[in-house]
């Protein structure tokens, strides 16, 4: 097991298991530490809140309300439920990564499509 994580902000992905599986959405936050993603608009729980006053002295005037409501939330997800979608086939692919080297002699990890028939570099 690696701790880097393979996807990352801003990549397009597919939904492995659960309600939204099948769907695609792009990632908007990663949390490598935790191995989990943000996907926007997918996962979305709902979490119900009561109104309830804000005790607050520094405000003039009668108590501040919050209201109630539902309030509807993208969950982080475990990275191993999503898929990248390579940019280059438009597929859910699993990645390959590869190090490079620059002319400057900089290393750098580029991650690949490892579709046969694309195996095209998804980092540009
Ligand atoms: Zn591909």
């Amino acid at each position: 097991m690696s701790s880097t994580m393979k996807v990352k902000k801003g990549d397009l992905v597919q939904i492995l298991s659960g309600k939204d599986r099948g769907k695609q959405g792009r990632v908007i936050e990663a949390y490598p530490r935790d191995g989990r993603v943000i996907v926007e608009n997918l996962n979305i729980v709902k979490r119900h809140t009561r109104p309830k006053p804000i005790q607050s002295s520094s405000r003039m005037g009668g108590p501040q309300v919050t209201p109630g409501g539902v309030i509807e939330k993208a969950a982080p997800l475990p990275v191993g439920n999503v898929m990248l979608v390579c940019p280059v086939c438009k597929r859910p692919t699993r990645i390959g990564m590869t190090v490079k080297e620059s002319k400057g002699g900089e290393k750098a990890r580029v991650r690949h499509c490892k579709r046969a028939d694309c195996g095209q570099e998804i980092d540009k």
